[in-house]
């Protein structure tokens, strides 16, 4: 059996070592010229733990992990106002969380792609999927090239994230599907030796209204920066006209020397997209089915899009590692939705949730968010403020 997998994301590479262990001929299209450098620390808990300990993934990303020990809101003048233990945040998320950078868990799913027999999975970079064709007898996709070229496959796996082409190609367009939750967030990471001895081990996140910086130290001389502001483009996340970075810089003028250092080196094309969650009724179409971001989209208010992608795609490797026939895809394919659902579902409702504390309106929520934090630490609170933020996994 032959698999196409567009989008070689967190979800599109570990679908398509799934698949590949299980012997089907996986081709992985994307369309960067090479992993992307870009994005945040992620926190990594709930199901993509198991998945990823079930599937051998988990020591490859507890390698490349970082040792968080707060999370601390600062004013202006960079004095705290208050701060979230991290132990205290990883017993409440049931024990296991690990912070990464959203490159490393993406440089570590490649790596891992190694535990397949050669061949059996072609990743092509530079590759980005134009078109689409889809029926009941199979699918073929048309990659723009040099060279161009069409590729013929039993089943087409759309791993191509929140704006998915596929899903836009098979489903129909982002406006039906895309909840936008009325933020954007951008993130890059830029070399700045001060910056980084000066914050170690602690996400450091400004305690303002309407608009977050946070940055966090690297192992090198780098430090990840990460803004998130109130978004007035509308409910569909399409892309505000201008440069992302005089935008940022607009957005994030006055919250203290060290964000300002930030923007100073902030790079002309940060990752700067929509915070949002994709909805639909139904994943799978014909022989197309979608993982990830793609169809389900927490947001990163919800914190789980890397491991709800790892379990996901795990999920979906198992349930077409069986298949042998073009007659069991379907029915692999109605499993894989009826069991993944829920679980997705769940983490959007979380999301949504948290999506008031996350970024105060006005001056009573920044209250109510450093109340809340500074409750944190009291027996009883703590589980109620946790399944805030976490969902099931607190229960
Ligand atoms: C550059 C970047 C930075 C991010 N930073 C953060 C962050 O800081 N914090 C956070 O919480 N989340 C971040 N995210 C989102 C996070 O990676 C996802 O929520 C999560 O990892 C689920 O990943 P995914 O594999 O489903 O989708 P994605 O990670 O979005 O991966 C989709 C992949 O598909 C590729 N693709 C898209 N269209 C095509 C096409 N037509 N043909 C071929 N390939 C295509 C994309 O280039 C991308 O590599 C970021 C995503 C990206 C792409």
């Amino acid at each position: 059996m032959k698999a196409v997998v567009v989008g070689a994301g967190i979800a599109g590479l570990v679908a398509a070592r799934q698949l590949g262990l299980a012997g089907w001929d996986v081709e992985l299209l994307e369309k960067s010229a090479a992993p992307r450098p870009d994005g945040y620390m992620m926190d990594f808990f709930g199901p993509g733990v198991q998945a990823a300990e079930r599937i051998g993934l988990y020591p490859r990303l507890a390698a490349v992990a970082y040792h968080v020990e707060a999370a601390e809101y600062v004013d202006a003048t960079g004095r705290p106002t208050c701060s979230l233990d991290y132990d205290q945040f990883a017993r409440l998320a049931g024990g296991n969380v690990l912070s990464l950078l959203r490159p490393d868990m993406e440089r570590a799913a490649l790596a891992a792609l190694d535990d397949v027999a050669p061949g059996r999975v072609r990743v092509r970079y530079g590759a980005p999927v134009s078109r689409v064709w889809n029926d009941d007898f199979g699918v073929r996709v048309a990659v723009d090239g040099p060279p161009n070229v069409t590729i013929a496959a039993d089943v087409l796996v759309g791993a191509d994230g929140i704006h998915s082409g596929v899903r836009a190609r098979v489903f129909g367009p982002d406006e039906a599907y895309l909840r936008a939750l009325g933020m954007r967030a951008a993130a890059f990471i830029v070399t700045e030796p001060l910056l980084n001895a000066r914050f170690r081990n602690r996400f450091i996140l400004t305690d303002s209204i309407d608009r977050m910086a946070g940055l966090y130290s690297l192992r090198t001389d780098e430090v990840a920066a990460f803004m998130v502001y109130r978004d007035a483009t509308g409910a569909t996340g399409h892309q505000p006209s201008g440069s992302p970075r005089e935008r940022l810089r607009r957005e994030f003028a006055g919250l203290g020397h060290a964000v300002d250092r930030l923007l100073e080196l902030c790079p002309e094309h940060p990752y700067d997209d929509v915070v949002a969650q994709i909805v639909m009724p139904g994943w799978q179409k014909g022989r197309t089915v979608l993982v990830g971001d793609a169809c389900g989209a927490v947001s990163l208010l919800a914190g789980q899009g890397g491991s709800l992608a790892i379990a996901g795609a795990a999920l979906l490797g198992d349930v077409l590692a069986p298949v042998a026939t073009p007659a069991g895809i379907s029915p692999a394919l109605a499993e894989f939705e009826r069991r993944w659902r829920p679980v997705v579902e769940e983490a959007q409702a979380a999301g949504r949730r948290a999506a008031s504390s996350f970024l105060p309106a006005n001056r009573a929520q920044r209250l109510l968010r450093r109340w809340i934090i500074r409750a944190s630490h009291l027996p009883g609170i703590d589980r109620l403020i946790a399944r805030r933020i976490v969902g099931r996994i607190a229960k």
